[in-house]
């Protein structure tokens, strides 16, 4: 839990400096660095990121690590004029990868997560645009939460802590060389950073220790710890063991039954031993023993209530981190929706230019040739800007039948038919790429589908098949239809190259093709997967052994 919401609170701002790096006003500034008025753009420009992301700071670095614009430019300690070239992710940045650093900052002295990308301009890196995230809202966080919890570096220099005794200290003696390397990075601002009193060694596997917290006696914890980030962090949870807390709970019922007994003994003893008078004193003793246990109860019953009252308390803290997570969720669904979003844009507007393009030309050339009087080709200029409207018009379809589907109905339909049906649509196109078709079938088989659909799917997947084996006449495609009890498979596999390992996990986005222009739009697979799984049956792809993709399409029988 504490793991999920750090990475949450990483990742969430981990696009922000390439975004910042994208800024024409920074990049302007760089080729400038003198002009007063870019200054002040870069400068407000940082500021609005800053409020707008909810971070501690974004800045601007040159080719040289120098803080040429910063978000905190109105306060005293702005990063503006300061040198940051021997941070490591600067260093990173001007190779050309995405920094990231945990740190204490050497001019505000408070600790952050700093994130960096570089920029660049005509293949050069000219700078770097760099942000800085607080984890002072989760280090609060941990330190209600009630649970005894470390953020731990690569090295083992505990840098967030539960305990703030422990802040700053190494889980073991650190050697020379991670010194100077720290001392270099000026990682923890020169801070001394003494080993805990009793070294700890990191285990993937939960683990049993006995150690000291700070102002309590040595106990058994169970030490429990995970990588997280990417920096190479480990988050460790130490927890007192069952057995110590059993330990603990027997000890204290033991003291209690001697108590009673004890107590017992001596009214018994002093009833027996002593006359009459006597027994009366013991009546008051009693009495009085009776009212110390009373007040006694009262203290456990309000020892009770209190512990009550903080577990409640940890409930709600838990309740807010679990909002926390909740909205952080919505975020990152909302950010996909944003992601295709963006990707059916680039392959809408890369598919239509061609046409747009070309429709351009002809009607131009079609206004010369009229001026010249020459009618045929102005004739078959108009030809080809019909052709270029059907192919938009044909664009549009696709894109309309994407968005909006007539729902499926369920009837009892032949997979021999629509397989032959399916091949006759692509006839031509098998024709031209001169490839056979071999279908093979345990059976007459039928499934529950809509046939139109069905053959919609075989389609695309025929289709795909062709483009992959390429006009090398006498390739084959196999089709297989098998019996598999309660279900029926159709698997199309074809000799092509297969499907890359990175094509594969897209393979089913929306608009995500390979194929260039005119040729693809990227929604054959995903239709079929939306027809498939609307008919109740699942698709699936993958490389086939003996080399060429294989795509399986699996449905009820009937
Ligand atoms: P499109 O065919 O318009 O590109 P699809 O959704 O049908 O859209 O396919 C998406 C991508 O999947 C293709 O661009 C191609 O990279 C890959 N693909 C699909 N079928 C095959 C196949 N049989 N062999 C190799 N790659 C394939």
């Amino acid at each position: 839990f504490y793991r999920l919401s750090l990475e949450s609170l990483l990742s969430r701002n981990e696009s922000l400096p390439r975004v910042i790096a994208m800024e024409a006003k920074l990049n302007a500034l760089l080729s400038r660095p003198e002009s007063k008025d870019l200054q002040l753009a870069a400068n407000r420009y940082l500021l609005e990121v800053k409020k707008g992301a909810d971070i501690t700071a974004a800045y601007l670095l040159d080719r040289h690590g120098l803080t040429l614009a910063a978000s905190n430019f109105l306060q005293p300690s702005s990063y503006i004029g300061n040198n940051y070239a021997y941070r490591p992710y600067f260093r990173d940045a001007m190779e050309g990868k995405l920094g990231s650093f945990y740190g204490i900052g050497t001019t505000t002295s408070d600790p952050g997560y700093f994130l960096t990308a570089p920029i660049e301009a005509n293949g050069e890196k000219i700078g770097a645009a760099t942000v800085k995230i607080s984890l002072e809202n989760f280090e609060s966080a941990l330190i209600r939460g009630g649970d005894t919890v470390l953020l731990v570096d690569a090295f083992g220099v505990i840098f967030l802590a539960s305990v703030p005794e422990w802040k700053y200290r190494t889980l073991h003696p650190l050697d020379q060389e991670t010194l100077r390397r720290l001392d270099a990075s000026r990682q923890y601002n020169n801070r001394p950073l003494p080993p805990l009193d009793t070294p700890l060694r990191l285990q993937s596997d939960p683990l049993v220790i006995r150690t000291a917290l700070p102002n309590a006696p040595a106990q058994d914890y169970l030490m429990q710890s995970k990588q997280t980030g990417s920096l190479g962090w480990s988050i460790v949870l130490l927890s007192r063991t069952k057995q110590e807390r059993q330990n603990a709970l027997l000890a204290g019922i033991a003291a209690g039954f001697a108590m009673a007994f004890l107590l017992s003994t001596v009214i018994y003893l002093r009833l027996n031993a002593k006359g009459f008078r006597e027994r009366r004193q013991a009546e008051a003793e009693l009495r009085q023993a009776h009212k110390e246990l009373e007040l006694r109860i009262a203290e456990s019953t309000e020892d009770l209530l209190l512990t009550n009252a903080s577990l409640e308390e940890r409930i709600d803290s838990l309740k807010t981190a679990e909002s926390i997570l909740r909205e952080t969720r919505d975020h990152a669904v909302q950010a996909g929706k944003l992601a295709v979003l963006g990707q059916m844009a680039a392959g809408i507007s890369h598919e239509v230019n061609q046409p747009l393009t070309a429709l351009h030309n002809f009607t131009d050339n079609a206004v010369q040739l009229l001026d010249r009087g020459r009618l045929d080709d102005v004739r078959e200029n108009l030809g080809l800007i019909k052709q270029m409207a059907v192919r938009m018009g044909n664009i549009v379809g696709e894109i309309k039948n994407f968005a909006r589907r007539p729902p499926v109905e369920r009837v009892k339909v032949s997979v021999a038919d629509v397989i032959a049906q399916a091949q006759m649509m692509v006839a031509p196109r098998i024709r031209q790429v001169g490839a056979l078709i071999d279908v093979q079938s345990s059976g007459e088989l039928l499934v529950w589908a809509d046939q139109q659909r069905l053959e919609q799917v075989l389609v695309n997947l025929l289709i795909n098949a062709l483009d992959a084996v390429g006009e090398v006449a006498g390739q084959r495609i196999h089709v297989r239809v098998s019996d598999e009890g309660h279900q029926v498979s159709v698997s199309i596999h074809d000799g092509g190259a297969g499907i890359p390992e990175d094509v594969l996990a897209h393979l089913f986005e929306p608009f995500f093709t390979t194929k260039p222009v005119g040729k693809g739009l990227g929604l054959g697979l995903p239709i079929s997967r939306m027809i498939i799984s609307e008919l109740g049956g699942r698709i699936e792809a993958r490389n086939h052994e003996t080399g060429g993709a294989q795509f399986t399409v699996y449905l009820e029988k009937a």
